[in-house]
């Protein structure tokens, strides 16, 4: 029984992170220009171009996607990113997990 639930909200995981996908594009928002990361609908992460106001690990993987989802209608300003250029800029921002932690 919960192996039927896990999988269908897996499911819609994935159907949610392709709506998103296909609003967002496939090129990386961040640095387009030097990036060479080619996004997919599996391999991609989101950025806030204006900064994210909320704890994204506060939320589960599913609640997260319907936020995004919710913030796009709400006008904002959302990007596909990949994974390398997203770390540094939120490296860059807000410093290494360490220094995170100890401050
Ligand atoms: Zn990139």
């Amino acid at each position: 029984m919960p192996r039927i639930r896990n999988r269908a909200r897996s499911r819609n995981r994935r159907r949610l992170r392709a709506v998103l996908f296909a609003t967002l594009g496939s090129r990386c928002g961040i640095r387009s220009d030097a990036c060479a990361g080619e996004l997919t609908a599996d391999k991609f992460e989101v950025h806030h171009e204006d900064g994210c106001t909320w704890d994204q690990r506060s939320v589960n993987a599913e609640t997260r996607l319907y936020r995004y989802l919710r913030e796009l209608r709400q006008g904002v300003r959302l990007a596909a990113a990949c994974r390398p250029c997203n770390g540094a800029l939120n490296q860059a921002t807000y410093g290494t997990r360490e220094e995170r932690e100890a401050a």
